[in-house]
């Protein structure tokens, strides 16, 4: 099964596709709306073969397209945790939990990151926030899952699961394909390695329920990582950094 990646300003979103159609796994910033079109255009798809839209997690950089993508196509079915529908009809990333930086010198870093999210924005460098998204109010034919989900169960023709996957966010969600294949949002990443964030995204809400969503990803017989930051990489790198970063380390409260 092949995983198109979609590259935008700071998001890797995918095409995976079934049949005729097409699951696009999370949209992106909503700055991005122009080079999305054109990585699906490059991609040979079109709006109207895409049927589903699986989103990782409610945040900006994720779910900042949702509205854009299905107003072109309003048979698009968006699936979901249900804890994703609150926060998507709040238009901004979830701060009601505690959110920390993976460890002190990511969070010297994370100013530099900024500054290079802004370059890559640097048309809309004016705008300050880019925590916030236009609201998603979720339709009557999206999907809301909780719990481990079979694709088939949700009418969708692909070999796979979708499993909760929390600790960088409470609606976190990942897509587990049997064959091996695991898109994990911010469940993981390849980013910043040098920094020593040693695969893991950088705000994380509870780094123990992070790592033990790694633990599900490699129970669940992923081989391969696709992460919304960075590189794909092989699973073994997380059985490899399993535990690596350190909760005394952490800085809380992201900027
Ligand atoms: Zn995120």
């Amino acid at each position: 099964m092949s995983i198109i990646p979609l590259k935008l300003s700071v998001t890797n979103c995918f095409l995976i596709q079934t049949g005729e159609r097409y699951i696009l796994i999370d949209t992106g910033y909503e700055v991005d709306w122009d080079l999305f079109s054109r990585r699906l255009q490059e991609a040979g798809v079109s709006f109207s073969q895409i049927s589903h839209i699986i989103l990782t997690h409610h945040h900006d950089d994720h779910a900042g397209l949702l509205n854009y993508i299905t107003k072109e196509n309003s048979n698009i079915r968006v699936v979901m945790s249900h804890l994703a529908k609150e926060l998507l009809a709040k238009g901004e990333n979830d701060n009601t939990h505690p959110k920390g930086c993976i460890n002190r010198r990511i969070k010297a870093l994370l100013h530099l990151k900024r500054f290079i999210i802004m370059l890559t924005l640097k048309k809309h460098i004016d705008k300050k926030s880019n925590l916030k998204f236009p609201p998603y109010f979720v339709r009557q034919k999206d999907i809301l899952i909780s719990g481990e989900t079979r694709f088939k169960d949700i009418g969708i023709d692909l070999d796979g699961t979708i499993i909760e996957t929390l600790g960088h966010t409470v609606d976190s969600i990942t897509i587990m394909l049997d064959c091996g294949n695991a898109l994990v949002g911010d469940a993981a990443a390849n980013m910043l390695q040098l920094a020593g964030t040693k695969y893991c995204v950088i705000g994380l809400s509870d780094l123990d329920e992070y790592y033990r969503s790694w633990q599900k990803i490699l129970d669940g017989g992923a081989k391969r990582i696709f992460p919304a930051h960075g590189k794909s990489f092989p699973a073994i790198k997380l059985t490899e950094n399993i535990g690596k970063n350190k909760k005394q380390n952490m800085v809380m409260i992201c900027p």
